[in-house]
């Protein structure tokens, strides 16, 4: 299979209400392979006045269009049908995907790809069994709880996973029954471009998700700022989450937001210590770690800690770098250049805070990796709170390791960050297990393993900076109460 096959050799143009459209400024930027750093494809970029007409698009889909008409059971089958069509195409999604992201195709193909077509899925089952409440209030009211859709959803995605994420979000905002606009990253666009024509094969009418590719600051800012968007959800870092916050104060919007971590793994002395190395190294090298949920503050009992860091070392070092389209690569490169020397400091800082280097933190001298983005995993022992890299999230192939001697402590290192994304611990003494989890400040918490096992079922919601909103389609409605009165004359005064 070449990726190359699935990319289109004209420029990708916006979606706005069905069709594909060139903006009036004939602006555009180029998709860049992280492996070698080369264009391999063109987007337009959307200005104020494509966002103007991709939200005119959604409102008019919304407030007068055959999609807020439609029954539940009706919007479940058009999710299905998306789901099906999905499946069918997965290997062009996949391998764009891959392309683009600089991801493991393997892994594009069968966890993101997989997990995509199942959000769609489980949302069109969601979208039959929504339910509101009767509050029993006395023998003469009835008061209903109903939950309706926002309305128009504005949808601003992040890089590190977009067809994925954007399907599980798609999923549920359409399953509400919302409409939307969808502003993918600007380094990672095409997956969304696609997912919205597909999604007009599968039968969404006309307007119901449009795309809009661009800048942040230009089509993301236009979006939350626009008195026609009822809600804006984003999924980013954090600087990017305060900054929606303070544009979306003029409209009083709903916002909702999934930000960045500093995710703590706690590992305690009872463990296994092989078994556990292998979680460890993969809770913060999956995706060569852009990933939000990343355990990359590894918080290590400190009887285990040099046996531990002596196997962690090997096992990391074990690891592949090259192409994601080669099966035996099993570390992919980083996303784009400009975020590869963000990461490159971060690792440059923690040397110079006198963090103890275990392995990675020079650049590979091939010639071929030196071509992309590629970070070897690097782990720094003996890192302290104080330090930025114990502190700040790297969003790369990096852990920091910090030892502890009792549970208290533990939990105050774990604790000890702006963040309160997720969490793991490892113990074979499961109250321990329990207290642990219970006691770290984040919204998803694994015990004995690492990440999610229900992403679209049991969703994190992110405590402290890393997030603001409940999780779930409730992200994507709005409650209303109503009291019914049945008798007649009851005034009370
Ligand atoms: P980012 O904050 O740079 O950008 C996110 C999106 O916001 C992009 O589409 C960007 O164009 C847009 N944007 C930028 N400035 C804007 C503005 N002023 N107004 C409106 N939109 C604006 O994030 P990123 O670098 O693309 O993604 C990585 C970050 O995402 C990491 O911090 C990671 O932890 C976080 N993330 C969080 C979760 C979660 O579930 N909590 C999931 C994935 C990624």
């Amino acid at each position: 299979m070449n990726p190359m096959d699935y990319i289109r050799k004209e420029p990708y143009q916006l979606f706005i209400n069905g069709e594909r459209v060139t903006p009036e400024v004939e602006d555009t930027f180029e998709a860049v392979n992280p492996v070698n750093n080369e264009p391999f494809a063109v987007i337009y970029k959307a200005g104020t006045k494509e966002t103007n007409a991709a939200i005119a698009a959604a409102r008019e889909a919304y407030d007068n269009g055959p999609w807020g008409r439609m029954s539940c059971r009706e919007r479940s089958d058009l999710l299905y049908k998306a789901a099906e069509l999905l499946q069918e195409r997965l290997e062009a999604f996949a391998a764009v995907e891959a392309l683009e992201c600089g991801k493991l195709y393997g892994s594009a193909y069968y966890f993101d790809g997989d997990k995509s077509v199942d959000a769609l899925k489980y949302f069109a089952g969601v979208a039959r069994c929504m339910k509101g409440e009767i509050v029993p209030i006395d023998h003469d009211t009835v008061n209903m709880v109903q939950w309706y859709p926002h309305g128009v959803v504005g949808e601003i995605l992040p890089w590190n996973g977009p067809f994925m994420m954007g399907c599980q979000k798609l999923g549920a905002i359409l399953a509400a029954g919302n409409t939307c606009i969808v502003k993918p990253s600007s380094w990672a666009s095409l997956t969304m471009l696609m997912f919205a024509e597909l999604l007009l094969d599968a039968g969404f009418p006309k307007g119901v998700v449009n795309v809009v590719t661009g800048s942040g600051r230009i089509v993301g800012d236009a979006i939350v700022k626009s008195d026609d968007v009822d809600m804006v959800a984003m999924t980013g870092g954090t600087d990017t989450g305060k900054a929606i916050i303070a544009a979306s104060n003029e409209t009083v919007k709903d916002i909702a937001l999934e930000l960045g971590g500093k995710s703590p793994n706690i590992v305690f002395e009872d463990v296994d210590v092989d078994d556990v190395v292998k979680w460890a190294k993969f809770a913060f090298t999956l995706n060569s770690g852009e990933v939000c949920v990343s355990g990359t503050r590894l918080i290590l009992q400190r009887s285990i800690y040099e046996e531990f860091l002596t196997k962690l070392k090997v096992e990391c070092e074990s690891a592949v770098p090259g192409d994601g389209f080669d099966p035996k690569v099993t570390l992919a490169p980083l996303i784009h250049k400009e975020h590869c020397d963000e990461v490159w400091k971060y690792i440059e800082s923690g040397k110079a805070e006198g963090a103890r280097l275990i392995c990675g933190g020079t650049p590979y001298t091939d010639p071929e990796l030196a071509k992309g983005n590629f970070v070897p995993i690097t782990v720094f022992a003996d890192v302290t709170p104080e330090m930025r890299i114990f502190q700040e999230e790297i969003f790369g192939p990096v852990l920091c390791v910090t030892p502890f001697d009792t549970e208290e402590e533990a939990l105050k290192i774990a604790n000890g960050t702006k963040y309160g994304l997720a969490g793991g611990v490892f113990t074979k003494d499961i109250k321990r297990g329990l207290r642990v989890a219970q006691a770290i400040k984040g919204g998803q918490i694994y015990v004995n393993s690492y990440f999610s096992k229900a992403m679209a079922e049991s969703p994190g919601t992110g405590w402290k900076q890393s997030g603001i909103g409940v999780a779930g389609i409730k992200k994507y409605m709005i409650s209303k109460t109503i009291f019914l009165d049945t008798k007649d004359g009851s005034v009370p005064f």
